[in-house]
């Protein structure tokens, strides 16, 4: 893979908008993305395999946790370092970016918000740490975009609980620690559940033959008559409102790091367009490209504003979740777009390992599809604006 010559498009003055805090987390992110993800990311993309060597480094920047208070071992920072750290890492790839949205939004965030004062003091340091690893299961092999017909279900069983069931496309799974499930109980409610690995009958076998977020483990959670127990469930909140609330946090962060994958995907398209001469001229200087390249840098100016102000309503508590839909919607599309127009701008090199476009471009296929698909996303705006819910 060529060097990192990154160098991050601001057409906005947005750094004039940050504090001194979030420049600090965003150079430690950045600085840790050149050295420690680019160097590696293609070789580990290209093998399919997770980078098992990042997960101190990653615990270092803050990654795991940012928004949790420093007494459980998070960095205690707000929304807008938060989002800039998932647009940093995101920046470097989209399957790290996963691993530490998941950590954080996924499995920190729940247990934090909803689990007991123990349940927070013996996982959220460790999870902050990199110590403990952690994954979210709430997708099932029969319920996508519906979790709510979710078959997974548990038992009470007087001293513990029994779960069965089965989790499709986990992130993390392979390697998790512990599992934070969505199941429901006897009288159909939904409940979280922090599911340990060893725990008898609970397995987390790897889905293979990924063409996307391949330096990304995924697999699938399956409980066959798991013994939890009771002290596993998380008891502040039910119902379905408890996973979306985990997911508002999670999706909040990709709408920052989509703009960190459509930023290093213009960054390279704009210094290939520069360096490389066609008919006597750098491909910079003929219109076509340019017009690329122009609309490129206005969709990432948009796309940064609409997250910045995300950002400072999430820091006041104001945000709400058909913002955040809007937001993840609105900014993976738009990176998607400009990673398939870069490429062409590199021609037959965008296709290779070289640069790193075509892998942001293959990551943001399973970005605009998890968490809520384009779709999904679209008929959330539709239902907040109009009052009529048309996905149900
Ligand atoms: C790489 C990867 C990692 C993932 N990680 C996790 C994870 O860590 N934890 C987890 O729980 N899940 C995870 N997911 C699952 C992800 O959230 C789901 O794939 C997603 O919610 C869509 O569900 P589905 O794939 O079953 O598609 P479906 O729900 O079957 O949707 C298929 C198509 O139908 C459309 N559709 C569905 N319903 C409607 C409707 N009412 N109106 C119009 N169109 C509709 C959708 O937009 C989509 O285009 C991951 C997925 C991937 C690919």
């Amino acid at each position: 893979m060529k060097p990192d010559l990154f160098e991050a498009p601001d057409y906005y003055n947005l750094d004039e908008l940050l504090s001194e805090e979030h420049k600090l987390v965003r150079d430690a992110a950045r600085q840790w993305v050149k050295r420690d993800i680019s160097p590696i990311i293609e070789e580990y993309a290209q093998k399919a395999e997770f980078p098992n060597q990042i997960i101190k480094g990653l615990a270092e920047i803050g990654a795991f946790g940012p928004y949790i208070p420093t007494e459980y071992g998070g960095a205690g920072l707000d929304q807008i370092s938060y989002g800039i750290i998932m647009q940093e890492i995101e920046r470097g790839d989209s399957g790290v970016r996963s691993t530490a949205s998941v950590q954080s939004s996924l499995v920190m965030y729940p247990i934090f918000q909803y689990g007991t004062e123990a349940q927070r003091k013996k996982y959220l340091p460790k999870l902050a740490s990199g110590q403990l690893m952690g994954c979210f299961g709430l997708t099932e092999p029969n319920h996508g975009s519906n979790p709510n017909g979710m078959e997974t279900k548990f038992k009470d069983m007087g001293d513990h609980y029994l779960l069965n069931g089965a989790k499709l496309w986990i992130s993390n799974s392979p390697f998790a620690d512990i599992a934070v499930v969505w199941a429901k109980n006897e009288e159909g409610r939904i409940h979280g559940l922090i599911v340990e690995r060893g725990m008898e009958g609970f397995s987390t076998p790897e889905t293979h033959n990924k063409w996307s977020l391949r330096a990304s483990a995924t697999g699938e959670l399956i409980f066959n008559n798991v013994c939890v127990p009771k002290e596993n469930l998380l008891p502040g909140k039910n119902g379905l409102g408890a996973p979306l609330g985990c997911l508002d946090s999670a999706r909040y962060g990709i709408s920052w790091g989509a703009i960190g994958a459509a930023m290093d995907c213009y960054n390279t398209a704009l210094r290939y367009a520069k360096e490389r001469v066609q008919f006597g001229k750098p491909i910079a200087a003929f219109q076509l490209q340019q017009k690329k390249l122009a609309e490129m840098i206005t969709e990432i100016t948009k796309a940064q504003l609409l997250a910045f102000r995300l950002g400072q309503l999430k820091n006041e508590g104001k945000a709400t979740s058909a913002q955040i839909s809007m937001a993840k919607r609105n900014n993976v599309d738009m990176a998607l777009k400009i990673a398939r127009e870069a490429r062409q701008i590199l021609g037959g090199m965008g296709i290779t390992g070289e640069y790193s476009i075509m892998r942001h471009m293959m990551n943001l296929e399973s970005v605009i599809t998890y968490e809520g698909t384009h779709d999904i996303h679209l008929l959330i705006t539709g239902a907040d604006i109009t009052g009529i819910a048309a996905f149900q």
